[in-house]
């Protein structure tokens, strides 16, 4: 029997069920048989964001025939006795690191970590200081600055009052983003802002399990009416899901890479030690001394 043959995005697994993105409009598929996952190593087959090509049935139903290949796979150890890969979002191109100017106040190191995470990932990075309306805009000064010189783009935003949200929807448009940061810095509200009703989906979609736990491992992509597409989803939000890796910690440093080698003592951990030049630099105002901290706390010295 002949179908006719479409390609789709995933935008959410539900179990078996897949719900496919095809020029919007929502088509739920199964999967051919051939493509079930291999249960030794994967979570499972697909995650949101896979490219797929899928046979269209009747009206709003498919099965999906085929996954095109991934250009970057963001994934997670998933629970259980046996760690397994859970990809928590395929073909993302871009993170979008979202903290506030206040309430709650900017912990630099999750948002280190952030960076290193998303360099780690191949990922291009967008910092993102949401509710700026409640500080004084010189208050917003080098701390923040720092980022744009080591590669990110640095919007500074108010959902509510509206600043940046021009800026931050060119920066989304046709690309694949993921989402992440602290929970009350307004991420819901600047997608809200970027398109009403946008976030709508991401606390509809939580369910709770037999056991009345509420489970967080649901995984949501929402495709914006401006092109391209943005995931949200908890497991993306926080910080954790990627194990860092010397050589990734390294690699989001390039404000410390001056200095790095310099050391007198080639087992320098930066401390205290005579000749140090991470911390002459510092002591210096060379480099951040609070990017230093960062850097020793997640073990760059390793
Ligand atoms: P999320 O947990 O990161 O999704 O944060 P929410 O979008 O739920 O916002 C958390 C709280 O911050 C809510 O009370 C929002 O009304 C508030 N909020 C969000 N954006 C802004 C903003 O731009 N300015 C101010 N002053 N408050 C904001
Ligand atoms: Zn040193």
């Amino acid at each position: 029997m002949d179908h006719t043959v479409v390609e789709g995005t995933v935008v959410e697994n539900r179990g078996a069920l897949f719900e496919v993105d095809v020029e919007g409009r929502r088509i739920m598929c199964l999967l051919r048989g051939k493509l079930k996952r291999d249960k030794r190593t994967q979570a499972a087959p697909l995650a949101a964001g896979d490219r797929v090509k899928l046979a269209l049935l009747e009206p709003g139903r498919g099965v999906i025939e085929q996954v095109l290949p991934r250009t970057s796979d963001l994934s997670r150890r998933a629970a259980g006795s046996v760690p397994l890969a859970q990809t928590l979002a395929a073909n993302v191109d871009q993170a979008v690191i979202v903290f506030a100017a206040a309430e709650p106040r900017t912990n630099f190191y999750f948002l280190d970590r952030f960076v290193v995470m998303a360099t780690a990932s191949g990922l291009d990075q967008i910092v993102c200081i949401n509710k700026c309306d409640l500080v004084a805009a010189d208050a917003l000064g080098e701390d923040y600055a720092l980022y744009s010189r080591i590669g990110c783009r640095l919007i500074f935003a108010s959902a509510h009052r509206g600043d940046g949200i021009a800026e931050l929807r060119a920066a989304l448009t046709d690309r694949r983003s993921v989402m992440c940061g602290p929970s009350g810095v307004g991420k819901s509200s600047l997608l809200n802002a970027l398109a009403p009703g946008l976030s709508l989906r991401t606390t509809e979609i939580g369910y709770t399990t037999h056991k009345g736990r509420h489970t967080t491992t649901s995984r949501t992509l929402l495709p914006l009416p401006f092109g391209g597409w943005i995931a949200d989803t908890p497991g993306l939000r926080q910080v954790g899901f990627h194990e860092l890796g010397r050589d990734d910690i390294v690699a989001a440093f390039p404000d410390l890479h001056p200095y790095l080698g310099r050391c007198r003592y080639s087992s320098c951990a930066h401390q205290q030690e005579e000749g140090c030049a991470i911390r002459v630099a510092a002591e210096a105002g060379a480099v951040s001394a609070r990017r230093v901290k960062s850097f020793l706390q997640m073990g760059g010295a390793r």
